[in-house]
């Protein structure tokens, strides 16, 4: 089976986590720090802060906000449910902004109208998280004007769009938000196994995130008179640390990250030319935006074809394909239902679900089997 998506270790990211394992230090040592300067390099931004996952990241940038009960977090429900969870986590509540149908990304509109709504009801969110939905951008430069001068802070979920630009600058330099989060889950697009960071350009957030990463100690020796060994917690944290192990397998990845790019970008276009004439469509990325391409989503003409997304998918599995779908909407997970939400709360969203099928996209994925991919897929939709 080929798979949607899979991980890429070479020799050299084995050697540098044996190196590390043969260390003094496997967890919170100098690997940390090199990840992070590593990191806020590539974003062109003051500081990064990993964490164990890009979900422990997402929680941290929330409680870094201080979101708590009576606060609001919305984000798109076209992503995956750790987007939206980070909200229930701080005990704020969530809601939804629809989705763009031709990108998959929060639709500036929605927004647009939802703020609108929200000033008169005096309701206004807190917290805003787009998702850069498959690798590209959303519209940044628009979410913030929409939430300028509303008191919103912005938390832009870069778990697919590592490497992603916008404008000519790295996605993660927040010229749009006050943090950026990245996810290096084995699909994404450099790995540690698990683990996450936030990129922000505040010096105030950047401490209380490495805090908050541990139980909101303060090892400042400073803080305290009673003598070198004096710690204080002032806040309730988590262990959300990545280990050594991690930071010397995702430091060594980065050397790769251009390349990874490159190669997915090769894949991406390649899929694009050969399924040109096929009853398809693609989705959209504006001029101004070199995706990072996590996952390349089809929307067969279902209308045309006369068949369902559910025959395709099969079809290609039977024949050897790993496809998915991403995402089922956030909101009709039964969990959310339970919250209140129901089916045609956010339209976009639910009729983009009935359609897409996420082909297989890695930087390892071979041409032969890119082939076969395109080859079944025709053959099914002949
Ligand atoms: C992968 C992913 C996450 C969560 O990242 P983990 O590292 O798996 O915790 C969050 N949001 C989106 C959009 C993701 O794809």
């Amino acid at each position: 089976m080929i798979p949607y998506g899979q991980h890429s270790i070479s020799e050299e990211d084995i050697a540098a986590v044996v190196e590390t394992l043969r260390s003094p230090r496997i967890t919170q040592g100098p690997k940390i720090a090199d990840f992070e300067a590593r990191l806020a390099e590539h974003c062109q931004i003051e500081h990064a802060v990993v964490a164990s996952s890009g979900t422990a990241a997402l929680h941290l940038a929330c409680l870094a906000l201080e979101l708590g009960p009576g606060d609001g977090l919305w984000t798109s429900p076209m992503s995956f449910l750790a987007s939206a969870n980070c909200g229930l986590y701080c005990g704020a509540s969530v809601d939804f902004v629809d989705i763009d149908p031709e990108s998959g990304n929060m639709n500036p509109q929605a927004l647009h109208d939802k703020l609108n709504l929200s000033v008169a009801e005096n309701a206004l969110p807190k917290a805003l998280i787009p998702v850069h939905f498959a690798g590209t951008s959303c519209d940044m430069p628009r979410i913030a004007e929409l939430a300028r001068g509303k008191n919103i802070k912005i938390i832009e979920d870069a778990s697919h769009a590592l490497g992603a630009s916008l404008e000519g600058a790295p996605v993660g330099n927040c010229r749009y938000s006050d943090m950026t989060v990245f996810s290096f889950h084995p699909v994404k697009s450099i790995t540690c196994g698990e683990g996450g960071a936030i990129t922000t350009n505040s010096s105030d957030l950047a401490s209380k995130l490495r805090r908050l990463r541990e139980h909101g100690m303060n090892r400042n020796p400073a803080a305290g008179s009673e003598g070198p060994w004096y710690y204080e917690m002032q806040s309730l944290g988590f262990n959300y640390r990545m280990n050594d192990l991690q930071a010397a397998l995702g430091l060594s990845q980065m050397q790769r990250l251009t390349n990874f790019i490159a190669r997915r970008r090769e894949i991406a276009a390649r899929y694009r030319t050969e399924l040109a004439d096929c009853p398809l469509d693609f989705l959209a990325c504006p001029a101004n935006s070199e995706s990072a391409h996590h996952l390349f989503v089809i929307r067969p003409r279902l209308d045309e074809i006369r068949m369902t997304r559910r025959d395709i998918f099969l079809a290609l599995q039977e024949r050897g394909i790993g496809v998915q779908v991403h995402y089922i909407p956030i909101h009709l997970q039964p969990y959310y239902r339970r919250l209140g939400f129901a089916r045609e709360d956010f339209p976009a969203a639910e009729s983009f679900y009935e359609k897409v099928i996420s082909l297989p996209i890695y930087p390892s994925l071979s041409s032969g089997d890119q082939d076969q991919v395109i080859k079944s897929l025709r053959e099914i939709l002949d």
